[in-house]
């Protein structure tokens, strides 16, 4: 039977734990009656600090692994953890707290199965509309931005919640960039991807992990790794700043050469001073920013160390 791994990073989830458990077996039973696939179940605990690595362990059934990461490591990383634990032929990605209907985690696998011309099924959550406007509005700038002029399109609200085959999953494993931006990375991988809508239901206990804060800087993160545009905006707002200055400066030079007149000097300075301080301090952050990112990947760190790896052939 074709084997297919579900990947599962998780952090602090004890309190559905006996919920996603329940899930798993439901999942498990009906891949293997309806789809003839065997299943093995891959968690990544990304540095919890409560009991939920013993609560699975206790919970879960069938073929199962727990990678606990030496500390929190970030989603990102975790679930590229977990897809270098992966066996399967395909691999699904989900998350642990229930956010991600079972009807869903059917439909990638029927979508994928149904088509041997695909590769990748991923889902896009349509629950924008629960949003407010400003969050809205940031999304789409920050889409624009990082898929501006690019040669591969990264889809707005794609997530990690996905189907894959193995090619796609060794093609993804062999990019090791650390500063991990996945919605990109999955669109700069290519292969032949689908869609499919589906709305995320609320999480079954705790809150998101994601604050508006490092919303913002996994955001970065995507501009940093996908564009340069930031950049090139900067650079032209420089040379036309100039470019408006040397204009300027020769008004001013005729002025006084023709009709003797006096330029007031202070005003102009101020905003001189003011506009070309203010560009360039943005421009020296911007650069910063770009370096850190290129720091982070020279360095030749692990992307993750592994604690304890718990293995459901350790429970006999
Ligand atoms: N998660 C993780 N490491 C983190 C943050 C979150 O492994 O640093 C897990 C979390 O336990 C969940 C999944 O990633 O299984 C999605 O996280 P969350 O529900 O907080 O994000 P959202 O659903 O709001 O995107
Ligand atoms: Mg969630």
């Amino acid at each position: 039977m074709p084997l297919l791994s579900i990947v599962v990073p998780f952090l602090d989830e004890r309190e559905s734990a006996p919920a996603f458990a329940g899930f798993l077996k439901r999942l498990t039973l009906e891949l293997r009656d309806r789809f003839g696939l065997d299943t093995e179940i891959v968690l990544v605990d990304d540095g919890s600090t409560d009991d939920s690595v013993a609560r699975y362990a206790s919970l879960i059934e069938g073929n199962w692994k727990i990678a606990e990461l030496s500390r929190n490591f970030g989603k990102e990383i975790a679930l590229f953890a977990g897809l270098e634990l992966a066996a399967g032929d395909y691999v699904m990605m989900m998350d642990a707290d229930l956010q991600h209907p079972y009807d869903t985690c059917i439909k990638l696998v029927s979508g994928l199965l149904g088509d041997p011309e695909l590769d990748v099924v991923y889902s896009v959550r349509d629950d924008r509309v629960r949003e407010s406007p400003s969050k809205a509005v940031g999304s789409r700038f920050f889409f624009w931005l990082i898929n501006f002029r690019q040669r591969f399109i990264v889809p707005a609200n794609a997530g990690d919640f996905r189907i894959m085959r193995r090619p796609v999953v060794d093609a993804f494993l062999k990019v090791r960039d650390k500063h991990r931006f996945n919605k990109g990375l999955y669109a700069w991988a290519g292969f032949r991807q689908k869609g499919i809508h589906y709305i995320p239901d609320e999480r079954a206990n705790g809150v998101s992990k994601w604050s508006g804060l490092a919303l913002l800087s996994l955001s970065l993160e995507g501009v940093t790794s996908f564009s340069a545009l930031p950049l090139r905006v900067v650079s032209f707002c420089g040379a036309m700043a100039g470019l408006l200055g040397m204009i300027y400066g020769i008004k001013i030079i005729f002025e006084v050469v023709f009709d003797g007149i006096r330029v007031p000097g202070y005003p102009s300075l101020m905003v001189a001073v003011l506009v070309l301080g203010g560009l360039n301090l943005v421009l020296l952050g911007l650069l910063g920013e770009y370096l850190w990112v290129n720091t982070g990947e020279t360095k030749d760190r692990p992307l993750y160390l592994i604690r304890k790896l718990h293995q459901s052939s350790d429970r006999t």
